[in-house]
């Protein structure tokens, strides 16, 4: 928890310069968004509107989906001819060592867009960083009216128990995710740690939205049960093979 981060800065091998794919999911997820953020609206007035985006690491798609969520509630404004939402309080949520200065920094061309094009002052919209693990509380109750969280939600917080490199009996041998020789056992306490994970973070995000409040979230799935076919492990299996040549 304390020691992951994405590549930081703007460098050729930051994340922020190699995060397309990361953006293409934010794009696909989008209408899903909007949809999520009118049908809260749906005529109510919130007068500050809680947003938070978990796992914004940094870079270009950090801003990108909150963004989206002020465009939107714009258009709603327009439609309805008053302002449903009096200001937007935001914030980016990533584990401690998250280069959070980088995001800092594209601040104010931030705010000067949110003025230019849509007409928002710097006091209608406060942005803020929220360093943490989201597998436990962040903010405070009922304060969140949507949560985002994209390509963050398949980290698990921990190696499962028992596959841990010092573990006696190494189960998973050479191997860094359920793959082909993986025994059953092995597939179990994956579930496992991702069961605890997920639920924990349901119940620390039950406590602080408030009721009616939205959580749009995409996070890496398959479509088969069989968790070791090419399609789930491809990327795992290069990612394994890069690692076992390293160590040799
Ligand atoms: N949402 C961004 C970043 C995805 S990369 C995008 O779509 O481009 C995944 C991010 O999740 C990383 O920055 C990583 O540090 C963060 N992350 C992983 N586990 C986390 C946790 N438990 N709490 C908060 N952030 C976490």
């Amino acid at each position: 928890m304390q020691v992951l981060h994405m590549n930081k800065g703007n460098g050729d091998t930051s994340y922020a310069k190699n995060s397309t794919v990361q953006s293409k999911i934010i794009s696909v997820g989008k209408p899903i968004m909007k949809e999520a953020v009118l049908e809260m609206l749906c005529n109510n007035v919130i007068e500050s509107m809680g947003i938070a985006d978990l796992g914004c690491s940094s870079g270009p798609n950090s801003l990108s989906v909150i963004s989206e969520i002020m465009d939107t509630v714009e258009a709603a404004n327009r439609l309805l001819g008053r302002r449903l939402v009096s200001e937007f309080r935001v914030f980016l949520n990533d584990l401690y060592s998250n280069d959070f200065n980088n995001i800092f920094m594209s601040l104010p061309a931030f705010y000067d867009r949110l003025k230019e094009e849509k007409g928002l002052e710097f006091e209608s919209c406060f942005i803020l960083g929220a360093p943490g693990s989201f597998y436990g509380r962040l903010f405070p109750t009922n304060s969140l009216h949507v949560v985002h969280s994209s390509s963050s939600l398949h980290w698990l917080s921990q190696v499962p128990a028992g596959l841990e490199s010092n573990a006696l009996k190494r189960l998973n041998k050479g191997k860094l995710y359920i793959s082909k020789s993986s025994p059953q056992s092995v597939v179990d306490a994956y579930l496992l740690q991702f069961r605890n994970d997920f639920s924990l973070f349901i119940k620390s995000r039950s406590r602080e939205l408030v009721a009616g409040g939205r959580m749009v979230l995409s996070f890496m799935g398959r479509s088969s049960t069989d968790p070791t076919t090419e399609n789930s492990c491809y990327q795992w299996e290069l990612l394994a093979q890069a690692i076992m040549s390293l160590a040799r």
